[in-house]
């Protein structure tokens, strides 16, 4: 196989040609912890499972490939691997995040900012004449997500990473609502790209995982030391259901695409849809409600879609971000940019869009009916 096929086409082979004694086109999952010594320092490449397995090799090295940067370092969910990035700065360190972000990130900056000393200043995101004038004398990183969640704006990646290469500052992004098959951060001048990749690379809601990957030598390095010293590596047996997971991603996300793509008119033509927010790429859709009153009652409402907090997975989630996963963010902090009790998200599965659709539809006239009956 050629070095740069298509996304498509290396994702469905990964681990493919792997297997040397049996030719197993499928990844073998080695449980083994531990790796026998001919004699002291000699090994055939592995001697302890936290510091390296073959089976998380292989999903190590396809996702490095896959996100165009030098290593990929696999934890057991996106949480660790954000953790596993922050690992990398030193006390009293500040840093710039865009405002709209995931929730967990939210609260495991804050706890960072209790415990370790470290301060964060939250930027719009998409104002790149204010990111600058942020910028502080113990400032050392960037995080970015793109698009920004549960907002969904999409943050010019290649305009931060100019600011971020001016001021020697290094840009880490969460790529988990894009993916690779949508955005490269690393192309763009990321040096470090983070997944959850419970989410869309595993696809199937029954994988909790991270991804971490680095560019350059150095901070391959010093990921590398801190994946194995604080040994938040992930499990054989889930490595092989990530690889399993990641062989359908381009597959999905078209579908899921396509979905979301229709979903969207839908929503904007509706009259209780005051809002409707989707940047032109990938599977999920925002949208605003027109009454806070009715969020809960859609939410009982819809057959199909499931009121679940998670997102990227071949069944279609709906999210409540304010009580589920932005809950952590306090209520001032979140009405002033925009993250308002009227908001739903959408995370569109691989069914079919008119099904999708059609339970939206009723979710709605329902709400119509219990409102007319109350008024
Ligand atoms: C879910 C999520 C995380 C956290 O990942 P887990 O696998 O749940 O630990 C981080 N970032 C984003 C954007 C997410 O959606």
């Amino acid at each position: 196989m050629t070095e740069r096929c298509r996304q498509e086409t290396f994702v469905t082979q990964i681990g493919n040609r792997k297997d040397e004694p049996f030719h197993a086109v499928s990844t073998p999952v080695y449980f083994s912890t531990a790796f026998r010594h001919t004699e002291i320092s000699s090994n055939e490449g592995y001697d302890y499972s936290r510091c390296g397995s073959p089976t998380r090799d292989v999903l190590e090295e396809a996702v490095a490939q896959l996100e165009y940067g030098d290593k990929a370092f696999a934890t057991a969910s996106g949480m660790a691997a954000v953790h596993l990035v922050f690992s990398l700065f030193h006390k009293n360190t500040h840093f710039i995040s865009s405002r709209d972000i995931y929730g967990g990130n939210y609260r495991l900056f804050a706890m960072l900012q209790d415990k370790y000393g470290f301060e964060f200043t939250y930027w719009e995101g998409d104002c790149y004449d204010t990111l600058a004038s942020n910028i502080k004398e113990n400032t050392q990183a960037i995080f970015i997500e793109s698009p920004t969640n549960p907002l969904m704006r999409t943050v010019d990646l290649v305009k931060v990473s100019n600011i971020a290469k001016q001021y020697d500052l290094l840009l880490i992004v969460d790529n988990t609502l894009y993916t690779p098959l949508i955005q490269q951060p690393i192309k763009e001048g990321a040096d470090i790209v983070i997944h959850s990749a419970t989410k869309y690379l595993a696809g199937h809601n029954d994988v909790l995982a991270g991804l971490v990957i680095a560019k350059g030598e150095k901070l391959s390095k010093q990921l590398a030391f801190l994946h194995q010293s604080i040994g938040t590596v992930l499990s054989p047996y889930d490595c092989f259901s990530l690889i399993r997971g990641i062989k359908t991603l381009a597959l999905r996300m078209e579908k899921q695409e396509s979905n979301a793509k229709q979903i969207v008119p839908y929503l904007q033509q509706h009259p209780l849809v005051t809002d409707v927010y989707y940047p032109g790429r990938g599977g999920m859709v925002s949208f605003e409600i027109l009454d806070e009153v009715y969020a809960p009652l859609f939410l009982k409402a819809v057959q199909l879609f499931t009121f679940a907090e998670s997102l990227g997975g071949v069944e279609s989630f709906i999210t409540y971000p304010v009580t589920q996963t932005h809950m952590d963010i306090p209520e001032e902090i979140r009405n002033a940019y925009g993250l308002s009790n009227r908001l739903l998200r959408i995370s569109a599965g691989i069914e079919h869009a008119n099904d999708l659709i059609a339970d939206l539809n009723q979710a709605f006239d329902l709400i119509v009916k219990e409102d007319v009956k109350q008024t």
